[in-house]
C-alpha cells in the first residue's frame, strides 16, 4: 500500500537533515529517505561521513568528527518528529501531484510513497581514483576537500591529482599550509582556465608531475606515500608524502531525476533564482545536488533550511488557494 506524506526529503546529508529540522518544527511530519549503506564511501549521512575532524562548522570551537556531527543533525531532526527510512529511492514520478516514489522494485505497480512536496537533497560524490588503498585511507591523509582538510597538513609535503580548475584551486589553497604541493596530472597540458594555470605555475611551492598517474597510496593508519606511474615511460616511483588530495571532479546524484527535473549539462539540478524551487512546482532542491560552487556542509545546511521554508510556504499557498 502506498504511504502518503506531506513532505518527503530524499537524502540525509547536512542539506536533507537541516530541511528535516525545519520541516518537522513546522509540523509537516517529514519522512527522510536517507539512503542505505552499500560501501564505505556510500552511506547515509552524506560526505561528512567520510571525513574525520571538521573544524570549520560554526559552533564547534574544538571541532567535531564528521560522523558525530551527522548523528547530531539526525537526532535533532528526530526530536521534532522527523521519521527515517533507511532505503534508496529507486524511481520517482514527478509528472503529477502527489509525487510518486518507489523504494525497492522500481517496476512495482504501486509506488511506495506519495508526497505533496518533495525536497531533493541527494548530494554529490567526489570522483575517486579507485586505488586499492584509497577508500581505507580516506579521512586519514586522502582527502577530497582542501578547504576542509588543508589545515591538517601544515609544514608537510602533499600531492593533488587532477588538471582542472578544482585541482589548481585546491593546490593553490593548500600552499597556505603545506611546504610543497605536487600537482599530478595524467596529460601534458592542463584543462584549467589560463588564469589559474598561470597562478599555479608561478607559485614557488607548486611542482608539476606531468603524464603521471597515481597507482596506489601507502600508509598503515595514515598516508605515508604514493606510487606514481609515468604514462610515457611506464616507470613507477614511490614518493613520500603525508596527504593526497583527489580533485578530478564531482558527480551530482541526479540519475533518478533525468528527464523530469531541469539540470545543467554537468548533471547539477537547476534551481530558480535565489530560491530552491525546481522546474516542477512542489519539488525543491538543496545542497550539493544543486551547488557545484561552494560545496560546504554549512552552505548545504543553509540551503536545506531554505528548501524547508520554500516547501512550507508553498504548501500554505496551496491550501489557501484550495488545492
Ligand atoms: P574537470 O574540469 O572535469 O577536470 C577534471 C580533471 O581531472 C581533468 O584534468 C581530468 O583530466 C582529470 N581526471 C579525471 N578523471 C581522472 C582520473 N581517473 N585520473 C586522473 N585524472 C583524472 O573538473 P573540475 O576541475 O572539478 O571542474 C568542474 C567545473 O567547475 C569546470 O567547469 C571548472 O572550470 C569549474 N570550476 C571552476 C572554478 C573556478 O573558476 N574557480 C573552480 C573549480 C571548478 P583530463 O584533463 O586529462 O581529462
Amino acid at each position: 500500500m502506498t504511504e502518503s506524506r506531506q513532505v518527503i526529503i530524499i537524502g540525509s546529508g547536512p542539506a536533507g537533515l537541516t530541511a528535516a529540522i525545519y520541516a518537522s518544527r513546522a509540523q509537516l511530519s517529514p519522512l527522510v529517505i536517507e539512503g542505505e549503506p552499500s560501501s564505505t564511501s556510500d552511506q547515509p549521512g552524506g560526505q561528512l561521513m567520510l571525513t574525520t575532524e571538521v573544524e570549520n562548522f560554526p559552533g564547534f570551537v574544538e571541532g567535531i568528527m564528521g560522523p558525530d556531527l551527522m548523528v547530531a543533525f539526525r537526532e535533532q531532526a528526530a526530536r521534532f518528529g522527523t521519521e527515517y527510512v533507511t532505503s534508496k529511492v529507486s524511481r520517482v514520478d514527478l509528472s503529477s501531484r502527489p509525487f510518486r516514489l518507489w523504494v525497492g522494485d522500481p517496476d512495482a505497480a504501486e509506488p511506495t510513497y506519495a508526497a505533496e512536496a518533495l525536497i531533493v537533497a541527494t548530494g554529490a560524490k567526489s570522483l575517486m581514483l579507485n586505488l586499492p588503498n584509497e577508500e581505507r585511507l580516506l579521512g586519514y591523509g586522502v582527502s577530497t576537500c582542501a578547504t576542509c582538510d588543508g589545515f591538517f597538513f601544515r609544514g608537510m609535503d602533499i600531492a593533488v591529482v587532477g588538471g582542472g580548475d578544482s585541482a589548481l584551486e585546491e593546490a593553490l589553497f593548500l600552499t597556505k599550509f603545506a611546504d610543497k604541493v605536487t600537482l599530478i596530472h595524467r596529460r601534458g597540458e592542463l584543462r584549467a582556465s589560463k588564469v589559474m594555470q598561470k597562478r599555479a605555475m608561478d607559485h614557488p611551492k607548486i611542482e608539476f608531475l606531468w603524464h603521471s598517474t597515481v597507482v596506489d597510496v601507502m600508509g598503515d593508519t595514515k598516508v605515508s606515500g604514493i606510487r606514481v606511474r609515468n604514462l610515457e615511460s611506464g616507470v613507477e616511483t614511490d614518493m613520500a608524502l603525508s596527504g593526497l588530495f583527489v580533485a578530478i571532479g564531482h558527480q551530482p546524484n541526479t540519475a533518478l531525476f533525468e528527464g523530469q527535473l531541469d539540470m545543467e549539462s554537468t548533471g547539477y539540478l537547476r534551481t530558480v533564482g535565489t530560491t530552491t524551487y525546481t522546474n516542477v512546482e512542489g519539488v525543491f532542491a538543496c545542497g550539493d545536488v544543486q551547488d557545484h560552487r561552494y560545496r560546504q556542509a554549512i552552505t548545504a545546511a543553509g540551503s536545506g533550511c531554505m528548501a524547508a521554508i520554500d516547501a512550507e510556504r508553498w504548501i500554505e499557498d496551496q491550501a489557501a488557494s484550495g488545492h
